[in-house]
């Protein structure tokens, strides 16, 4: 597997939308930076467009999206998941709890 598509499917998982911008260029929005990040592969390695000598995928998604873990809670009323890290509440199955934070991209641990 490509450093593309690995990095894909780290998006894919976290249910991050990310666009082709050019050949071998994968676009998202990091909700670390707030704003639209890239990322390129020269010579068969990373490189994010914001100033990092070459990462990893998993570098990259960490840089841009936040890195360790959250803990998250159902709430009722809301009908939806609240996440303990970066206070905010999203809509969801209570019986499909995620397995990342869909606003700050850490891994769930509860
Ligand atoms: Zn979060």
């Amino acid at each position: 597997m490509s450093d593309t598509e690995e990095l894909r499917k780290l998006l894919d998982e976290r249910g991050v939308r990310w666009w082709d911008a050019s050949p071998g260029k994968t676009k998202w929005h990091s909700t670390v930076l707030n704003g639209t990040v890239a990322m390129s592969e020269w010579n068969g390695r990373a490189i994010l467009d914001t100033g990092y000598e070459y990462v990893t995928p998993a570098q990259a998604v960490e840089a841009t999206l936040g890195r360790g873990e959250c803990e998250i809670e159902y709430v009722k009323d809301w009908m939806g998941w609240h996440c303990k890290s970066c206070d905010t509440l999203w809509q969801g199955l209570q019986d499909q709890p995620p397995k990342y934070c869909k606003e700050c991209g850490r891994l769930v641990v509860s």
